[in-house]
């Protein structure tokens, strides 16, 4: 058989509101997403129905044709230009070809000449509303067929308002919130995408209300069940929607978050202020649940479009920092603050690169700063204090990254790597005599996790390190746990005879009273008291009834901070037990520790002079 043409003069038409075609595709979001079995149904219903090998959805894109759902076909696209669909798009009928071979649009297709050996082609295009073709469904035999009877023709037809009955609906649901059937948060952020004004000129302000703290409404979730946290959301969306102006759309962005977006709003003063106002008080009366009334926190922030990077990503993500600190810092509102917004994104920073850096040889080290008996000058142990050198931020304080980590649950395992590093260090330095306890940092929430103590344990059985060979200090942290599990463990650490010292005594968090039920060893003085412990007299005071109070409940004290030689005379002669700071020595890397135990005990200038 001959074939008259060219392949060029096979190629498509491309329809005439091509790019509006496009991207209506695109929002689809269908392209390159998995099967979904509601798609493949219908092409074996097509396939059964009118009695071919294969069923196709085809989604037409720029260069290529993709099959949502394909029966009987290998390959899950092929290029535009074969695409039998992409002669289907304009038609508003069904594109039948009943013998590809002696269609001249189709007989040099490879499709038609290749191993696929179509002959019979059917297809229906999957117009939108608005009238624009996605691709179609489409059914096609490797043997030439009459045309179709009308009842197929019909079959047809209605297989394809199925499909786009199913992709409307698809993405309908995609953007809907199934609790309050509000927009979500992928409808927030297409529709900000989609807005066209440059964010320099633009006069939007995207609002975030959190209506409560994410663990209260994880609470509420546990303790009174879905079903009320559920309630308590349709009951906040219905608060904040009558305090928006009309036409507002208000986005339901995540548990107990809704956002929405003022037009033209950016005067301090205007309707943005009155309308967070109404809404601050709308959420903040109790939400009653079968007669009992739960109070919240809540949280209410914002950001001008041209303050905030390009996207809707970045947009609701300000305005969501903005809310989180009005939630934080109690106020009725907060603007989107960038500096806060750099310190929370230096934050994340720190905690994602922390995992990597305990994973790394040269980031985390330890390094051991002496302690000294101030009787004797004598070292009589050392403190061992983590260091972080980052790869690109350079040294991080413990002080900044410490707390970051007992935020999350990257406390443990960073605790584990302190405790593994020092064990290996003890054991290193009692094989070559050097006979000094070290003390291990550790958070309250460490002790809060129930198996702290087993696994100190087992560590320590692991390095051959005992008990009397390391203590801990612990810190009382703002953060607490479940106190009657630390007090536990607590105990066992003792009972395994490791010493525990309560370290930042003196500050906010320890008090007398804390003292009383820990089963500590000895108490550990704050350095901001003995910084100027020579001079200052209230100081003076706090220091010394504390000394006698530790000792007469049978503690050993220690002073950290001791900078200056007034210092360390004056706490000698107040009967403090033991000494550390800058003046005795700096923290110190394992060789240079060594270097400086062997150049012989200290002795402050007063007394070596
Ligand atoms: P800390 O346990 O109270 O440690 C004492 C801090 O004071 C250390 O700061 C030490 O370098 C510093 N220091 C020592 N002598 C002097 C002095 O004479 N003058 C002054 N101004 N400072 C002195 P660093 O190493 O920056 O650690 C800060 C805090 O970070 C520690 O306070 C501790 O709470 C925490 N930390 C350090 N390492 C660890 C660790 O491995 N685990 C845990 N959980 N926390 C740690
Ligand atoms: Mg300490
Ligand atoms: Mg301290």
């Amino acid at each position: 058989m001959t074939i008259p043409m060219t392949s060029a003069s096979a190629l498509p038409p491309i329809p005439a509101r091509e790019d509006d075609r496009l991207a209506a595709l695109q929002r689809y979001e269908l392209l390159d997403t998995p099967a979904e079995p509601a798609f493949d149904q219908i092409t074996r219903l097509a396939a059964k129905l009118l009695k071919v090998p294969v069923a196709l959805i085809s989604l037409v894109d720029r260069d290529r044709q993709w099959f949502k759902s394909r029966i009987g076909l290998p390959m899950p696209e092929t290029s535009r230009d074969h695409a039998f669909c992409a002669h289907a798009l304009e038609s508003d009928a069904l594109l039948v070809v009943a013998d590809a071979r002696q269609d001249e649009r189709f007989a040099n297709n490879p499709l038609v000449t290749g191993d696929t050996n179509f002959r019979f082609y059917a297809g229906a295009p999957l117009r939108t509303a608005d009238g624009l073709a996605l691709g179609t469904i489409c059914v096609i035999d490797d043997q030439p067929r009459a045309a179709l009877t009308p009842e197929e023709e019909e079959a047809l037809r209605d297989l394809s308002a199925m499909t786009m009955a199913h992709i409307e609906a698809r993405r309908a649901v995609g953007y809907l919130h199934p609790v309050t059937s509000l927009s979500n948060r992928f409808r927030f952020l297409a529709d900000v995408d989609g807005m066209t004004a440059e964010p320099a000129d633009s006069t939007e302000t995207a609002v975030v209300i959190d209506t409560a703290a994410s663990q209260q409404y994880a609470e509420l979730t546990r303790v009174l069940g879905q079903t009320c946290a559920d309630a308590f959301e349709v009951d906040c969306a219905r608060r904040i929607l009558a305090c928006l102006p009309e036409r507002t759309r208000l986005y339901h962005v995540s548990p107990a978050r809704f956002a929405f977006i003022l037009e033209g709003h950016d005067a301090p003063d205007g309707e943005l202020v009155s309308t967070l106002g109404r809404i601050g008080s709308a959420i903040r009366s109790p939400f009653q649940y079968q007669g009992v009334p739960i109070a919240t926190s809540t949280g209410i922030g914002f950001v001008h479009r041209s303050d905030s990077r390009p996207g809707g990503v970045e947009l609701l993500r300000a305005a969501t920092s903005a809310a989180h600190q009005s939630l934080e810092e109690q106020k009725p509102w907060c603007a989107y603050d960038e500096e806060q917004d750099r310190a929370a994104h230096r934050a994340f920073l720190l905690l994602r690169s922390l995992t990597e850096a305990m994973g790394a040889q040269d980031q985390l080290h330890i390094a051991y700063q002496p302690k000294v008996d101030l009787r004797t000058d004598r070292c009589i142990g050392a403190e061992a204090l983590l260091r972080w050198t980052h790869p690109e931020l350079g040294p991080i304080s413990p002080a900044e990254f410490v707390p970051l980590a007992e935020r999350t649950a990257l406390v443990r395992p960073l605790t584990e790597w302190v405790i593994a590093a020092v064990l290996g260090q003890v054991a290193h330095w009692r094989r070559r005599g050097i006979a000094l306890p070290v003390s291990i940092n550790i958070s309250m929430l460490d002790l809060g996790t129930g198996d702290f103590a087993d696994r100190v344990a087992a560590m320590l059985d692991r390095h051959g390190v005992r008990a009397d060979w390391i203590d801990f200090e612990v810190t009382e942290s703002a953060l607490m746990t479940d106190r009657a599990e630390v007090d536990r463990q607590l105990r066992r650490l003792r009972h395994l005879g490791i010493a525990v010292e309560i370290d930042d005594f003196g500050t906010g968090q320890s008090a007398l009273s804390y003292l009383k039920d820990i089963p500590a060893t000895a108490v550990k003085i704050d350095q901001r008291f003995i910084r100027s412990i020579a001079v200052e007299r209230s100081d003076q005071i706090m220091v010394r009834s504390t000394i006698e109070l530790a000792h007469d409940l049978g503690y050993l004290v220690i002073a950290e901070g001791v900078e200056t030689d007034e210092a360390y005379d004056w706490l000698r002669l107040h009967g403090c037990d033991f000494g550390q700071g800058y003046l005795i020595s700096r923290p110190l890397a394992p060789t240079a520790f060594e270097d400086w135990l062997a150049a012989g005990a200290f002795r402050p200038a007063a007394i070596s002079a």
